[in-house]
């Protein structure tokens, strides 16, 4: 595991060095964490927050930052306030600008760009969907 402290640095000055320093790693974000109930081998928030505490900039070519689903339950539970969902937005970023985001997402976050949909659509469904939007655009 690679150390640098000038990454540990960088995200405190996102985050607020003050939030991530009062972490006393009581895995409770863990227990609350409906993603760590299924995988607890392949998925812990208390265990991402300690690799960027000691400065693991690896941290960002983990599959396991792209497995969070954002749902606030750690958020809700931290005794000590930390957000943990700003943190792996902010891990998410770093990763997709280094170039270590996996293929999947980035794809989605293309076809949003460029359709406004996560997923390709079907030439039925963009049928429709013009037509929908002619009618509304029509006033009719
Ligand atoms: S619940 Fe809060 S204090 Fe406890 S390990 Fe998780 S982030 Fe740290
Ligand atoms: S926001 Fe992410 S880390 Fe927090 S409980 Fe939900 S899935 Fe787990």
């Amino acid at each position: 595991m690679k150390l640098n402290p000038s990454f540990k640095e960088e995200v405190f000055r996102a985050m607020g060095e003050h939030a991530l320093r009062m972490c006393y790693q009581c895995g409770k974000c863990s227990s609350f964490c409906p993603v760590f109930s299924l995988y607890p081998t392949r998925f812990n928030p208390r265990r991402i927050i300690e690799m960027v505490n000691i400065g693991a900039e690896d941290v960002l070519q983990k599959d396991e930052i792209w497995r969070c689903t954002t749902c606030y339950e750690c958020t809700e539970n931290c005794p000590q306030g930390l957000n943990f969902v700003e943190l792996i937005v902010f891990l998410r970023t770093k990763a997709y600008e280094k170039g270590f985001a996996p293929k999947t997402p980035v794809q989605e976050l293309e076809l949003v760009r460029k359709e406004g949909f996560s997923v390709p659509l079907s030439p039925r469904a963009k049928r429709w969907l013009e037509s929908n939007t002619l009618i509304k655009a029509g006033g009719k």
